[in-house]
């Protein structure tokens, strides 16, 4: 779950991270009040959109020549112009795609006099499977280039969990950023402060680009971007009320409201089916007979009726779909739970796909009852590899 930039300097700042003063708006009159309470003269208005690059992007609306989405403003009614601008339009950005993002909301935040910006980041390194550092002085610009031109300016090292961020990794981060002093000093203690935060949220990443350093000798956080590992956001009930479910794909969004593990897929054959193990067996099986599944959904083992439900839903509002392949092995979750899912969902949402069945395990005479009984043209199949044919035959059939 990745969360705005205004929201993510709030939670650093609670960490003792220092961040320029903002505010938040969704409307005009919200982004001219914000600059209000800000001491200027110098404002930023910026775009909050899940993607960076802003500065840098284009408004579909606006002409060519036309500001991108971090403008600098130095009265109120510039921060009204920009705002105006900005409120309600596409921002297309390296990393939106040509579709771009609306712009929703804007931060409203002191405009900064920059000597020098940095790029730190805090992640996990997938390869060592512990929490890592990336630290360089090339901050400002795309960290992809950085790696592809200049990789000796990007400098990186991992913390052991067993002693957690030590002095020396403090001194690290200041050494790689060439800084001295004072400067030294906020940057070992900033750094301390960003992985308390890294590990404190159980976030999957915390990328601040850039990390300045003001004209008057301070180190601070202009852009930052964090994302927080779905996994652990059971225990975070603070952090989901974040999430700004406009930013998000709608069928995968549909899906996590009921806890289903959804990832869409290019093929034609949506599966539904209960563990991963399987989903992943149903997809090999169906590439086995020559065709290719259209998502990956895992119902997991406790689905009620509702859930099977939403499954199924989402995948018929795939329009790649061009029948359904639904495998339950019966452990915990029952047979006639999921028929009765099937059945409901078919009939509420007009069921135009071939849809074949296989229906494995505790209650799985009742769950076929249901299911003959329906009146729904549901092929019934006997196996995993039964059912793959029979729905590639169903498909070529119909097609
Ligand atoms: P993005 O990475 O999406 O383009 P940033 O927040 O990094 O957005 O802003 C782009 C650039 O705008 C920064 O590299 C910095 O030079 C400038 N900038 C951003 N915030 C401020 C600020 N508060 N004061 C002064 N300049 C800023
Ligand atoms: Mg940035």
């Amino acid at each position: 779950m990745n969360i705005h930039e205004y929201q993510a300097k709030e939670l650093l700042a609670k960490f003792g991270v220092p961040v320029p003063a903002g505010y938040a708006a969704m409307t005009v009159d919200e982004a001219v009040e914000a600059s209000k309470k800000l001491p200027g003269p110098l404002y930023v208005v910026k775009a909050q959109i899940h993607a960076g690059g802003r500065g840098k992007g284009k408004f579909k609306e606006l002409p060519a020549d036309a500001k991108g989405g971090v403008r600098l403003a130095k009265t109120a009614e510039e921060v009204r112009a920009h705002a105006t601008d900005m409120l309600g339009n596409t921002l297309v950005t390296i990393q939106t795609g040509e579709h771009g993002k609306q712009v929703n909301r804007l931060y409203i935040t002191d405009g900064v006099d920059i000597a020098k910006e940095f790029y730190l980041a805090v992640l996990v390194d997938r390869a060592t499977g512990r929490v890592a550092f990336v630290v360089s002085t090339e901050g400002g610009m795309d960290i992809e280039t950085v790696a592809h031109d200049t990789p000796e300016k990007i400098h990186t090292f991992d913390v052991d969990p067993a002693t957690g961020f030590m002095p020396h990794h403090g001194r690290a981060v200041a050494t790689a950023l060439g800084l001295t002093g004072d400067l030294a000093k906020q940057a070992q203690s900033l750094a301390g402060k960003v992985y308390d935060a890294f590990l404190g949220t159980d976030a999957s990443q915390i990328e601040i680009n850039p990390l300045a350093v003001t004209d008057d000798g301070k180190l601070m956080v202009l852009d930052a971007k964090v994302g927080f590992d779905g996994n652990a956001m059971f225990r975070h009930k603070d952090l989901a009320e974040l999430r700004d479910e406009t930013e998000e794909d709608p069928a995968e969004l549909e899906a996590s409201k009921y806890d289903l593990a959804y990832i869409k897929l290019d093929g034609d054959i949506g599966c539904m089916v209960n563990g991963a193990g399987l989903a992943m067996a149903t997809m090999d099986i169906i590439k086995l007979n020559g065709m290719f599944p259209a998502n990956f959904l895992d119902v997991g083992g406790g689905a009620t009726k509702e859930k099977v439900t939403a499954a199924f839903k989402i995948i018929l509002s795939d329009p790649a779909v061009k029948g359904i392949l639904v495998n339950i092995f019966g452990g915990i979750m029952r047979c006639d739970i999921i028929a009765e899912g099937i059945v409901a969902a078919a009939k509420e949402v007009n069921l135009s796909v071939p849809l074949v069945v296989r229906l494995e395990g505790t209650n799985v005479q009742q769950g076929k009852e249901i299911l003959a009984n329906s009146g729904l043209a549901i092929v019934p199949a006997n196996d995993l590899g039964d059912a793959a044919k029979k729905i590639v035959a169903e498909v070529k059939k119909a097609a």
